[in-house]
């Protein structure tokens, strides 16, 4: 720790997003970067805990006080060698990531004022590339082959450790891109896809082999293989079965974040095929973040007005003693697609959509109340009878995704990522990919020594 009073006298500075006007004109990322002399100011505010609750509340065990302190002596290499010790892909979560370890930082607790480990984390990673310190390597090969289904971050990071630990790696992925949800999903003003391209480019070139528009069978794994990891997701995206779900301009969410993702890597959709927010009055049921990356999309598409309703009550402002420090506190979050406008509501239930001309017009609405249940569980929903419609021609559904189903599968194939939790984060993927590939590593080593 080079400076053990800085927290004291330098106040904690996030880089912020660009200008609201100039930034919903195009799809560019949103946040923006500090120079290396606030950098490294910023980095200094680490105290160093002795108890560092950034490591555990980290699903990958970061180590953020010790690229810090690298970090404020300037010692950018060493920065950058500590954090890819724990990381693979510092560049996606120092984009994307909800910074759980900022949230149980020491300096959360007595000033709200977190050392800004994201946004360092992100700079260490591009000073990285800058410098030439991410440099393609070869690591002697063991003999062994296995195949990554799946190319999101999981099986990203599982192929890049499996790799690393010497296996002959093949990546199967259906879509006719590889980053999963980081491609066909986060918008490109949170992850700016060339961020992807770059970190497959060293991939490759360090003989991981990547198979595109390539769906495996999971009754059926591809033969030759040693192990196989399956990376592959939660597809399923949850419905709404009311009446009227039929009518046109009702869209999942995923059907237009990722076609607007394709649209600016060059794809071209018919007019009928295009889900665009153009010129509409927007509707996103679901208050998470998928729905908040609906609103920002909608507002660069065009959108006319953007309302975001949710089922569950409206969460605490500021702190809530339901979820204290170090937890993840469960708070109201506003995101930069909030900030860019947007009318939020909370406790409305979906009763029916509305129609004109077969197209949607408007989704009736109930208010409901959350009472606490009797058992001290989850609170029940009580509808109140109080009615209203809300004016919509584009509806946008994003109210979270089914468990995947996963045929039985041979004990040489291990499941990571969403397919095994549900939907995630991407730094729980990368260390579910992680940690999938160790059990491989064990796995094959342990029958050979059979
Ligand atoms: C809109 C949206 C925004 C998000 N924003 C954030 C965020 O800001 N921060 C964050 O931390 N998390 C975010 N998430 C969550 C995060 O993206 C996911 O948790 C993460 O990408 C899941 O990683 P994964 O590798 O398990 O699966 P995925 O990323 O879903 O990748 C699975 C891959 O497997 C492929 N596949 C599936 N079946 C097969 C098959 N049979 N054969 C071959 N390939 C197959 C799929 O095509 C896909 O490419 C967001 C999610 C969404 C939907
Ligand atoms: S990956 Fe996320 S939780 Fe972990 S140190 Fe980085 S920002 Fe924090």
């Amino acid at each position: 720790m080079g400076n053990p009073k800085a927290f004291l006298t330098i106040p904690r500075q996030e880089a912020g997003y660009r200008p609201i006007h100039d930034r919903i004109a195009d799809f560019g990322e949103v946040e923006q970067t500090l120079n290396t002399g606030e950098r490294k100011l910023q980095a200094s505010r680490c105290m160093d805990c002795g108890v560092p609750f950034c490591h555990w509340a980290c699903p990958l065990g970061n180590r953020p006080p010790e690229f810090q302190d690298a970090l404020f002596r300037g010692k950018w290499r060493e920065a950058y060698e500590i954090l890819t010790r724990t990381n693979d892909f510092p560049e996606f979560t120092g984009r994307v990531c909800p910074a759980l370890c900022e949230k149980s930082c020491v300096l959360k607790l007595s000033m709200d004022a977190p050392v800004t480990i994201r946004e360092d984390e992100a700079a260490i990673i591009e000073a990285a590339f800058r410098e030439g310190y991410v440099v393609p390597r070869t690591y002697p090969r063991n003999g062994h082959s296995v195949s990554v289904i799946g190319s999101g971050p999981a099986g990203l990071a599982a192929a890049n450790s499996l790799n690393r630990l010497g296996y002959a790696v093949t990546v199967y992925e259906r879509m006719e891109m590889v980053g999963g949800l980081l491609r066909f999903g986060i918008p490109n003003f949170k992850l700016h896809k060339p961020i992807i391209d770059r970190r497959i480019r060293v991939m490759e070139a360090e003989g991981i082999a990547f198979k595109t528009n390539s769906e495996i069978d999971l009754t059926s794994l591809p033969e030759g293989f040693d192990a196989y990891c399956v990376c592959t997701g939660t597809p399923q995206a949850r419905d709404l079965a009311i009446p009227g779900r039929d009518l046109k301009g009702i869209h999942f969410a995923l059907e237009m974040l990722a076609q607007q993702n394709r649209v600016l890597a060059g794809q071209t959709f018919s007019r009928e095929e295009r889900v665009t927010a153009r010129g509409r009055h927007v509707l996103v049921i679901g208050g998470g973040d998928t729905g908040s990356d609906c609103i920002g999309t909608s507002w660069r598409q065009g959108a006319a007005s953007v309302t975001q309703i949710e089922i569950m009550p409206k969460p605490p402002v500021g702190d809530n003693p339901a979820t204290p420090w170090p937890q993840w506190p469960v708070v109201l979050k506003t995101s930069s697609s909030h900030e860019e406008g947007c009318t939020r509501r909370w406790s409305l239930s979906s009763t029916r959509f509305i129609g004109h001309g077969g197209r949607v017009a408007g989704v009736e609405v109930e208010e409901v109340e959350w009472l606490p249940a009797a058992d001290g569980g989850r609170p029940v929903m009580q509808p109140t009878g109080r009615k209203e419609v809300i004016q919509t021609d584009l509806v946008l559904l994003a109210m979270g995704f089914l468990r995947a189903e996963l045929p039985a599968l041979p004990p040489n194939a291990f499941v990571a990522g969403d397919a095994a939790s549900g939907a995630s984060l991407v730094v729980r993927c990368i260390a579910s990919g992680r940690k999938a590939a160790a059990d491989i590593d064990k796995y094959i080593r342990s029958r050979q020594e059979k």
